[in-house]
C-alpha cells in the first residue's frame, strides 16, 4: 500500500464515523464513454459506496451531471449527492438546491439553443438544466472551434465556460465548484477527508484538501489517471490509481 494511503487507513481508524470521502463520477467510477448518457458506475462501484455511506462520517458523490442523473444511479439516500458542481445537492435524501440553478435556466436554455444552431452536429450539445456541455469525444479536430463558440456563448449569454476532458462546460457566474463543495461538507465533520477525481474540475477539490491539511486535517487526495490526465492534477494528488476498478480497490482496501 503507498505510504499517504497507509497513514490516512490509520488516521480513519481513529475518526472513521467524522471522516468525509467525496467522488467524482465520470472517469472515477465510471468509466468515460463516447455517448455521457450511457455512463454507468463500474462494476462494485454501488456495494462500496453504500458500504462506505454506513461507516463514514458522510459519503458524496461530487459531479458535474445534473442530479437526475446520478439520483437514478445511487438511490442510496445514505449517500449525499452534489450535481452541477454545486448547484444540486440530495442530502438525507432531501433535495437542496443552490438558488442560481433556478435564476440561470432561461440563460442555459438559450445557450443551448444557439449552441444546436451554430455547431455540427456531431458535437454533442447536452442541456443539464442549470448549465450545459459540449461534447468533442466524437470528433477531437472539432475542439478548438468548440471553444471559440463556447467563448461566444459566454459572452452573449453570461454563462462562464470550463474546460474538462474532451468538453467544455458553460455554468452560471456563481463561485460554486468541487473546492467550496468538498470545504462545505468537510465544515461539518472533524475527522480526515478523502476526494478521488481525474479531471480538470477535481483541481479545486484537492486544493481544498490541501487546505484542511495545512489546518491539521488528515487528508487524502487520489487521481484517477489515463492520457488525458490534466496535470494540474496529478501536481495535487498524494497517490495515483488506474481507473475506476482501481478505484472500488482503494475504496475496499480504506474500509477493510
Ligand atoms: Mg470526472
Amino acid at each position: 500500500m503507498p505510504a499517504p494511503v497507509e497513514e490516512f487507513v490509520r488516521a480513519l481508524a481513529e475518526a472513521r464515523g467524522a471522516a468525509l470521502l467525496a467522488l467524482d463520477f465520470d472517469g472515477t467510477l465510471a468509466e468515460v464513454v463516447d455517448d455521457p448518457a450511457a455512463a454507468a458506475p463500474a462494476p462494485g462501484v454501488t456495494e462500496v459506496v453504500s458500504q462506505a455511506a454506513t461507516r463514514w462520517g458522510a459519503v458524496a458523490i461530487v459531479s458535474g451531471r445534473p442530479l437526475a442523473f446520478l439520483d437514478g444511479r445511487f438511490p442510496d439516500p445514505a449517500v449525499t449527492l452534489v450535481g452541477l458542481y454545486g448547484l444540486e445537492v440530495r442530502r438525507d435524501g432531501r433535495r437542496d438546491d443552490h438558488p442560481a440553478a433556478a435564476t440561470w435556466r432561461s440563460a442555459v436554455d438559450r445557450a443551448v439553443e444557439l449552441a444546436r444552431s451554430t455547431l455540427p452536429e456531431e458535437v454533442g450539445v447536452e442541456p443539464k438544466g442549470a448549465s450545459l456541455t459540449l461534447h468533442y469525444r466524437t470528433c477531437p479536430s472539432r475542439a478548438g472551434e468548440v471553444g471559440r463558440v463556447a467563448a461566444d456563448l459566454s459572452d452573449r449569454t453570461g454563462l462562464v465556460a470550463r474546460g474538462a476532458r474532451m468538453s467544455v462546460e458553460l455554468h452560471p457566474p456563481v463561485h460554486v465548484d468541487k473546492g467550496t463543495v468538498v470545504s462545505e461538507l468537510a465544515a461539518g465533520l472533524t475527522g480526515p477527508v478523502c476526494f478521488v477525481g481525474d479531471d480538470l474540475g477535481d483541481v479545486p477539490a484537492l486544493a481544498a484538501l490541501e487546505r484542511l491539511r495545512v489546518a491539521g486535517r488528515p487528508t487524502l487526495a487520489v487521481a484517477v489517471v489515463g492520457p488525458e490526465t490534466p496535470v494540474e492534477l496529478r501536481a495535487g494528488a498524494d497517490v495515483e490509481v488506474a481507473g475506476p476498478a482501481a478505484v472500488v480497490e482503494l475504496l475496499a482496501r480504506l474500509d477493510a
